[in-house]
């Protein structure tokens, strides 16, 4: 019989673990497969291991889960769960009850067609208009440049087949950029849509600051197109400069010497200075992301386990 790794980054989600726990293993036990439900504990504050420990000792068997030191993001909590997944294919999902599990079944058709990524798309009723209105903008832009294509409402939420997981494993970058990863891996991949749904209890973990970063890691964690935008934005500076300079000197023969203001002087150095500095930033980006490359820390840290076979329970690593 086939097996199906679930596997649940957790942070600070004591609020809906329980919930969602509930609700995933009655949609698991109507499908003909083995199943294991992989938690990630990724260092929450709150009692979110607590209820995981309890729900390994209800369901020892179709239970693991790990607990990091710390938080480490989603990002790693993702990787561990892909990394300790046993099963012939795997289905990430977020704890709370955003992503449904009644989702699940279709999926597993689909996987059963011989669909290695099968993505479950999320459309953005009810979200904030703000919001949905700048993601559009967002993806529309990214796509233009990167040159993996990362698409709309399209997130975590998907069914992978055992070859994607290990494409994904074999990738060892330091900084995961999760959404280009699943693009960048390829494989035959199928997107069906589902209803939005909002978070059941507890609140998100996305602030406006951290979503600008986000957004600035889908630019930049996949191609070095901005370094050559910053290239071809300097030979057009330099061109209007040769152009002025031409001007100012054919203008100076023809109707004789004036003094231009100096506003736009100030102007033109204060573009010129932000434009550089932008630039300057941009290269210190790259070059911040070839520090923690080359440090090789790992992703994350395991302070509690359980349910690894020929592993000790609680073990360190
Ligand atoms: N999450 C995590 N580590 C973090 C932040 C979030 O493991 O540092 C988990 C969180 O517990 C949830 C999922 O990632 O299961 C999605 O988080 P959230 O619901 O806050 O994001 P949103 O749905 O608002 O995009
Ligand atoms: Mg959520």
């Amino acid at each position: 019989m086939m097996k199906l790794s679930v596997v649940v980054p957790c942070y600070n989600e004591e609020a809906v673990i329980d919930q969602f726990d509930a609700k995933t293993r009655s949609v698991l036990d109507t499908l003909p497969i083995e199943y294991e439900i992989c938690y990630v504990d990724d260092g929450s504050r709150d009692k979110t291991l607590l209820h995981l420990r309890a729900l390994a000792d209800r369901h020892p068997d179709a239970t693991r889960y790990v607990s990091f030191s710390r938080n480490f993001g989603k990002e790693a909590g993702m990787l561990a769960g892909l990394r300790e997944a046993t099963g012939d294919a795997v289905v990430i999902m977020d704890a709370d009850l955003q992503h449904p599990p009644e989702l699940i079944g279709q999926m597993l058709e689909l996987y059963q067609l011989g669909h290695d990524q099968i993505i479950a798309r999320r459309t953005r009723e009810g979200d904030k208009k703000v919001r949905s209105a700048l993601s559009r903008i967002y993806y529309r832009a990214v796509n233009k440049w990167v040159d993996v294509e990362l698409t709309d409402g399209v997130g975590d939420f998907r069914m992978l087949s055992r070859p994607a997981v290990d494409a994904l494993l074999s990738l060892g970058e330091y900084n995961r950029f999760s959404k280009g990863l699943f693009s960048w891996i390829g494989f035959d991949t199928v997107t069906f849509d589902y209803q939005n749904a909002q978070r059941e209890a507890g609140e998100t973990k996305w602030k406006f600051g951290s979503l600008l970063n986000y957004g600035m890691d889908g630019l930049i964690s996949f191609n070095n197109k901005p370094l050559r935008l910053a290239i071809w934005l300097g030979v057009l500076l330099a061109g209007v400069g040769a152009a002025y300079a031409l001007w100012i000197t054919v203008a100076a023969i023809a109707y004789g010497v004036s003094t231009p203001g100096y506003v736009t002087l100030v102007a033109i150095i204060v573009g010129l200075g932000g434009v550089q500095m932008v630039m300057l930033g941009l290269i210190g980006e790259y070059i911040g992301r070839i520090y923690y490359e080359t440090k090789r820390r790992p992703h994350f840290l395991v302070k509690e386990a359980h349910g690894f076979p020929g592993k000790p329970e609680g073990v360190e690593r």
